[in-house]
């Protein structure tokens, strides 16, 4: 009988996550990530490396430091990709690939995790900031999600900056972005940040996949596909090719083998991107637990990403191998 016991208390901790940290050593943090794909060195010149670095520094920083003022995790996480969407660098917001009409269609989605309220956009041309757009669907709105002309409608009711195309083709970095995602096919943008009232955020902006068909929906404005967040287990962001993002519902599903298999966060999250590996896709994705671990993981040879953590400090990187 005792040992009965013995085995069914170890069975309920192995339930729960055996992490030991308790919750007020998480501190707060912010990790984001500007997209996985076919990101070596001897592909980008160093003076784009430069400016991928100096401009994922200053988006994490920006939200780091809302953060560090007692701002939340959604603020935070919107105020850093507002950053990377402006930038066109980054195939989000102003930088946004082209799809086989040559048309920028944008998709971008929010989470917070202490209310598990949602918020996206999909398919909208005209909005220059989409995760504003979804944080307004979030806050200001009953749905989850809105599509094309509705999203715009709402977002410059709202007082939102609408733009022309004139605005999101900029010749620079149109030639760049095409170029780099003609091979790489990502180049996404997302952050997930932990505050210090211990919620959790995450948010993901995209222009999806090159030549997408007109009309084509990723996984990036989908919640549980390619942002989720719960202040109770995980908040995670992804990039890479959507449609086997959605198949393996992949940001929940980081979610669900953390809290009922206990995996660690970088287990759960190699779990997921070995089973889109087997089917086909290819990406990445960050995220942080309740407890403040900070995890990234892809199966392409780099990924955008960095971090920014109240006690472990911070770390950018460009390539797989730094
Ligand atoms: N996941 C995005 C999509 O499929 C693309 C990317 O992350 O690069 O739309």
């Amino acid at each position: 009988m005792k040992f009965l016991l013995i085995v069914l208390s170890t069975c309920l901790l192995c339930a729960c996550n055996p992490q030991s940290n308790e919750v007020d050593e998480a501190g707060f943090a912010i990790i984001i990530h500007g997209g996985a794909g076919y990101i070596t060195a001897d592909r980008i010149d160093s003076t784009s490396a430069q400016a991928y670095r100096d401009t994922l520094k200053l988006a994490m920083d920006t939200g780091y430091e809302i953060l560090s003022r007692g701002g939340s995790a959604v603020d935070a996480v919107e105020a850093c990709l507002n950053i990377l969407e402006d930038c066109s660098m980054f195939n989000a917001g102003r930088g946004s690939v082209y799809n086989s009409k040559a048309q920028q269609e944008m998709d971008a989605s929010i989470m917070d995790g202490h209310s598990l309220n949602s918020g996206a956009v999909a398919g909208v041309r005209r909005i220059k900031n989409p995760i504003s757009a979804a944080r307004l669907v979030m806050d200001s709105s009953k749905h989850v999600m809105l599509a094309g002309a509705g999203a715009e409608i709402l977002a410059q009711h709202y007082g939102l900056s609408m733009e022309d195309s004139a605005y999101f083709y900029d010749p620079k970095g149109y030639k760049r972005i095409q170029e780099q995602i003609k091979r790489d096919k990502h180049g996404t943008v997302g952050a997930v940040a932990l505050d210090r009232n211990g919620h959790i955020a995450a948010a993901t902006s995209t222009g999806g996949m090159f030549n997408k068909k007109w009309n084509r929906i990723g996984d990036s404005p989908i919640i549980g596909a390619g942002t989720y967040a719960n202040d109770n287990n995980v908040g995670i962001s992804c990039t890479g090719t959507g449609e086997y993002f959605i198949r393996t519902v992949a940001a929940h599903s980081v979610a669900a083998y953390w809290t009922y298999e206990g995996q660690q966060l970088d287990s759960a999250m190699a779990t997921v991107l070995r089973d889109i590996k087997n089917l086909g896709g290819e990406g990445g994705m960050i995220g942080l637990d309740k407890y403040g671990n900070l995890a990234w993981s892809f199966n392409t040879p780099g990924m955008f990403r960095a971090y920014r953590h109240s006690v472990k400090g911070e770390n950018l990187q460009l390539f797989r191998m730094e």
